[in-house]
């Protein structure tokens, strides 16, 4: 490993292939491996958001595979509820991804200022969710991160499951890796107990993410890591006071252990909670701050 700075990214950037310049501007945050930048491509004036990792972080054998395959498996993906990839390149020092840009953060931040959303927004999120979420399944892609940080709003705010850092390939069970992978709160009991990832696994982690939204804490969070991984085995948390049949049950199915038995995306489409009771087409942007008020 070189005891250099890695270089900062240029301010203008070059994609040689494509003969497209684009200016960046500010940071708009930091992953694992990437920097991600506003950028505005200088002959169009259009902004994206562009995730520019260093090469020297990714000189570890693995690594730099892991970035192909997130590049690959993302370029072949467009939906309106996936964060569109829009090109990759590299130059001497930086590999970049050009994305289509959400400007409005990811719902943990939102949910960071809110401290809980209201089940009206949380109705609205999960449709789009769920149609992102199908579409990537039918696609034959897992996303194995699913949580509130990889959920990005737009200024429109829609909703795009986004960082496919550790997306992979839908295998047959007995073909799948069983490496455990993924914020640990959102793991589902059959990665814990390393049977691998398949398309239920995403749901239950989706399923943590709505209970999040709807209780402002996880529902598996406890001091003590052994506790945690037992409730998580058995399927046992407590619902906040406040929420509605509806809800709780649309959770009690996500958040069911075993696998099979577990609703799939169709049934949580056509369950009450997202079917019963109004539904918004759109959502001001102040509820980025506070509640929306509904006329
Ligand atoms: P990593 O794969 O290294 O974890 P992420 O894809 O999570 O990187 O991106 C890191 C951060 O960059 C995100 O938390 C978010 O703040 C920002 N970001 C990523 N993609 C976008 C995007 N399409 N639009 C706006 N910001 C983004």
């Amino acid at each position: 490993m070189s005891s250099e700075l890695p270089p900062r990214p240029p301010r203008v950037i070059r994609d040689a292939s494509r003969d497209i310049l684009y200016s960046r501007g500010r940071l708009l945050g930091k992953g694992g491996f990437a920097r991600c930048y506003l950028v505005t491509e200088e002959y169009t004036g259009c902004h994206f958001a562009a995730k520019i990792i260093t090469k020297q972080r990714v000189e570890k054998p693995g690594h730099r595979a892991k970035i192909e395959q997130e590049i690959s498996l993302h370029r072949k993906l467009h939906h309106r509820h996936i964060v569109q990839f829009i090109s990759s390149f590299e130059d001497e020092n930086f590999i970049y991804i050009i994305l289509e840009l959400c400007n409005g953060q990811s719902l943990a931040h939102m949910l960071r200022s809110r401290k809980v959303l209201t089940e009206t927004e949380v109705k609205y999120y999960l449709r789009q969710l769920i149609s992102g979420l199908r579409y990537l399944h039918q696609c034959g892609v897992v996303h194995r991160d699913l949580k509130l940080g990889n959920f990005f709003v737009t200024d429109s705010m829609e909703v795009k499951i986004g960082d496919l850092g550790l997306a992979t390939t839908l295998e047959p069970p007995e073909m799948r890796k069983r490496t455990v992978c993924g914020t640990p709160n959102y793991l589902a009991p059959e990665v814990l107990n390393k049977r691998g990832h398949g398309p239920e696994a995403d749901i239950w982690s989706l399923g943590c993410a709505v209970f999040t939204m709807l209780a402002g804490r996880p529902p598996f969070s406890t001091s003590d890591l052994a506790n945690t991984y037992a409730c998580i085995r058995s399927g046992r948390f407590n619902f906040p006071p406040s929420l509605s049949h509806a809800a709780r049950d649309l959770l009690t199915s996500a958040l069911t252990p075993d696998p099979d038995l577990r609703a799939s995306l169709l049934d949580l489409q056509s369950h009450p909670f997202l079917m019963q009771g109004f539904v918004p087409d759109r959502l001001p942007t102040s509820s980025h701050l506070s509640p929306p008020i509904f006329r």
